[in-house]
């Protein structure tokens, strides 16, 4: 295994929050993320890359060993199962809820729940947990619309402000899971490459700790 340590970030608005910390943690980008469209960048460290990809594919990239490290949510980990990862570290960033939804002041219908969802294995897992039998339906983006459009009775979605749901008239119902930001890093990597790791696992957790601190004060 080579001693090159590659992480794997999620594009989009974990990416944002997640670069400050790295930061913290003695790691900037070579170039600036936002303006190249290349995916693979060097570091201020000539053995640390990142990789920006979509943010469901970041556990596959460490479980397979193509990354090491992670940046990924939890909503985007509960949904891909932790085989193969360690989750050593809760980033406290883009923090949001996993819930279900539907139209405002429908009553959830007792007979077979039509849900609309990207999160199909956790929607599964949820319904039959609570005994409520459930067609889960897989879609890819606008949730929100498919029980306005008849498609679904309710929705698994990410709200964080609920802003989404009332414009669209509908409300959050049930909490499945507080959702945040975590570190995940490949099992092998972990003890192969422990002396690399130990160290960024510390600073990152320290850099966490002291925004806490400065959020809490
Ligand atoms: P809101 O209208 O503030 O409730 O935001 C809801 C929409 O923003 C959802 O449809 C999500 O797709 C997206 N969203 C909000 N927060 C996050 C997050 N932390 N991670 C991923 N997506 C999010």
């Amino acid at each position: 295994m080579s001693k090159q340590l590659i992480l794997a970030l999620s594009k989009g608005r974990i990416l944002d929050e997640t670069l400050p910390l790295l930061a913290d943690a003695g790691i900037t980008p070579a170039e600036d993320l936002g303006s190249s469209r290349k995916l693979l960048f060097d570091t201020n460290l000539p053995d640390v890359k990142l990789v920006v990809i979509r943010a469901t594919d970041v556990p596959t990239y460490v479980q397979l060993g193509a990354a090491d490290v992670g940046v990924a949510g939890k909503d985007v980990l509960l949904e891909h199962g932790a085989e193969g990862l360690y989750e050593p570290l809760d980033l406290d960033i883009a923090r949001c809820k996993l819930m279900t939804a539907g139209i405002s002041g429908a009553a959830p219908s007792q007979a077979r729940r039509r849900v609309a969802t990207k999160f199909v294995d956790v929607a599964r897992r949820y319904y039959a947990q609570q005994g409520v039998q459930a067609e889960v339906i897989k879609l890819y983006g606008a949730m929100e619309l498919a029980p306005l459009m008849n498609l679904a009775d309710e929705i698994v979605d990410i709200v964080d402000t609920g802003n989404t749901l009332r414009a669209n008239g509908m409300e959050p119902r049930e909490l499945i899971a507080s959702i945040s930001t975590r570190l995940v890093v490949n099992k092998a990597a972990m003890t192969m490459k422990h002396d690399r790791l130990k160290p960024l696992i510390a600073r990152l957790s320290e850099a966490v700790a002291s925004r806490r601190e400065t959020q809490g004060a």
